[in-house]
C-alpha cells in the first residue's frame, strides 16, 4: 500500500471507531465489520466485498502501533496545513512562495502545525512509501529546521576572514493566533464540505480520485473572521539577525555550516543547523587558485631579458620582486607566504605571471634603437620549423 492511500484513506471511518480508539476497540470494530460484510455471508455482494476488503485494510495499519503512528502523522500533516499550501501553489504564511527549499529547511519556520517529526521528514516518508520506523516515527522535542542562506563576500574579506550580520527571512507562526487563522476569541470551524478530511473523493468510472477539499483548500477547518495580523494564513515572515563570523580563507562556492543557529527548536528541542552558501566576488587585480593568489604583471622586452626589480601589490601591501636577467614570458615568480592564511596559520603564496608587452607604437629614437638591436640579436630558434617547411615547399 502506498503512502497516498493513507492521506486518502480515513482507516479510523471505515472501522467506525473514534481517532483515540485503543487497540481492543480497534480490534473489536474490526471483528465486527469482517464478519458483518464477509463474502461468505454476502454471496454475490461486491459492496459487502468492498467494505471488507478496506477493513482488513484499515485494521492492518491501525493494529501496528508503529504504522498507526506514522498513519496519524501523516494524516495530521495533510489535515492541518500543508494542503492548504501546496493547494494554493503559493499560499505560505507570510506570502512567501512555497517550493521545494522550504521543504528541506529553505525557509523554515517553528511551524507547530507539522507535529513532532520535521517537514522533510514527513515528506521523505510520503515518497518512500512510509515504512514503519523511519524517521517520521522520530518522537521527543522537535529539533529545529535547518536553515540554507546565501551570502555574497568581498574577495579581500573572504581571504582574511570577516565577521558579517547576516538577516534571515523565514516564515513562523502568527503569535496572535496560534496558527489557526481565527480572530483572537473566535475559532474556525470544521469544514462542512469535507468534514474537517481536507480532502474531496470524486468517484469517476472504476476509480476514485482524491484531492484537496476546494472550500478549506485542504485544511480541514474554514475561519470565518481572520485573524487580523496574518490575515487568516496563520503564519507571519519572521526576521532574524544574527553575526556571522567567516573564517579567513573561505572560497566562492563553499557552504558553510553554522550548528545551532537555524531554526529553534520546539518545546526544548534542539535548533537546526544554518548552512550559508558564499559567493566570493571577483578582485579586480587578483584571482585565487585554492591557497594562493594569483597576479598578471606586463613586463617590457627589456626588463625580460636584462633583468629588474619589480614592486607589485599583495593584498596587504606591497612587495619586492626580483626578475633575473633572461626571463621568458609567462615565467611564474612566487612571493611566498603572501597568499591565504589558512586555519593552521600556514599561508598559501602569491604568483605573480609576467606578461612581456610587444609595443604597439613606437617612438623614431625607439624604432631605430631595436633596429639596431636586432641587427645583433641572435635569431629566434626555429630551425627545425624551417627545416619542415623547406621539406613541404
Ligand atoms: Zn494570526
Ligand atoms: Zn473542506
Amino acid at each position: 500500500m502506498s503512502s497516498k492511500d493513507w492521506i486518502e484513506k480515513d482507516f479510523y471511518a471505515v472501522l467506525g471507531v473514534d481517532k483515540a480508539a485503543s487497540a481492543d476497540d480497534i480490534k473489536k470494530a474490526y471483528r465486527k465489520v469482517a464478519r458483518e460484510s464477509h463474502p461468505d455471508h454476502n454471496p454475490g455482494d461486491p459492496k459487502a466485498e468492498e467494505r471488507f476488503k478496506a477493513a482488513s485494510e484499515a485494521y492492518n495499519v491501525l493494529s501496528d502501533t508503529g504504522r498507526r503512528r506514522e498513519y496519524d502523522e501523516m494524516r495530521s500533516l495533510f489535515g492541518s496545513g500543508a494542503f492548504r499550501r501546496s493547494a494554493r501553489g503559493g499560499g505560505q504564511p507570510g506570502g512567501m512562495p512555497f517550493d521545494v527549499s522550504d521543504m528541506f529547511g529553505g525557509a523554515g519556520g517553528g511551524d507547530r502545525r507539522f507535529g513532532g517529526a520535521g517537514f522533510q521528514d514527513l515528506f521523505s516518508s510520503i515518497f518512500t512509501g512510509g515504512q514503519a520506523g523511519g524517521q517520521a516515527a522520530q518522537r521527543g522535542p522537535a529539533r529545529g529546521r535547518d536553515v540554507e542562506t546565501e551570502v555574497a563576500l568581498d574577495f579581500g574579506d573572504a581571504v582574511r576572514g570577516v565577521t558579517l550580520p547576516l538577516t534571515l527571512r523565514a516564515p513562523g507562526v502568527c503569535e496572535t493566533c496560534h496558527g489557526n487563522g481565527a480572530k483572537p476569541g473566535t475559532q474556525p470551524r470544521t469544514c462542512t464540505v469535507c468534514h474537517g478530511a481536507g480532502v474531496t473523493t470524486r468517484d469517476q468510472g472504476a476509480f476514485s480520485f482524491s484531492e484537496p477539499c476546494r472550500n478549506c483548500q485542504g485544511v480541514g477547518t474554514v475561519v470565518e473572521e481572520k485573524c487580523p495580523e496574518c490575515h487568516g494564513s496563520g503564519g507571519v515572515t519572521k526576521t532574524r539577525t544574527m553575526n556571522v563570523r567567516f573564517p579567513a580563507g573561505v572560497a566562492d562556492g563553499q557552504r558553510i555550516r553554522l550548528a545551532g543557529r537555524g531554526e529553534p527548536g520546539e518545546r526544548g528541542g534542539p535548533a537546526g543547523d544554518l548552512f550559508v552558501h558564499v559567493k566570493v566576488r571577483p578582485d579586480e587585480l587578483f584571482g585565487r587558485t585554492g591557497d594562493d593568489l594569483t597576479l598578471t604583471v606586463p613586463v617590457t622586452f627589456a626588463e625580460a631579458v636584462l633583468g629588474t626589480d619589480l614592486r607589485v601589490p599583495t593584498l596587504d601591501g606591497a612587495v619586492t620582486l626580483r626578475v633575473p636577467p633572461g626571463t621568458p614570458s609567462g615565467r611564474v615568480l612566487r612571493a611566498r607566504g603572501k597568499g591565504v592564511v589558512r586555519r593552521d596559520g600556514q599561508a598559501g603564496d602569491l604568483l605573480v605571471t609576467l606578461d612581456v608587452v610587444v609595443p604597439a607604437r613606437l617612438s623614431d629614437e625607439a624604432r631605430a634603437a631595436l633596429e639596431a638591436f636586432a641587427e645583433q640579436s641572435p635569431p629566434a630558434a626555429r630551425e627545425h620549423l624551417d627545416a619542415r617547411v623547406r621539406r613541404v615547399s
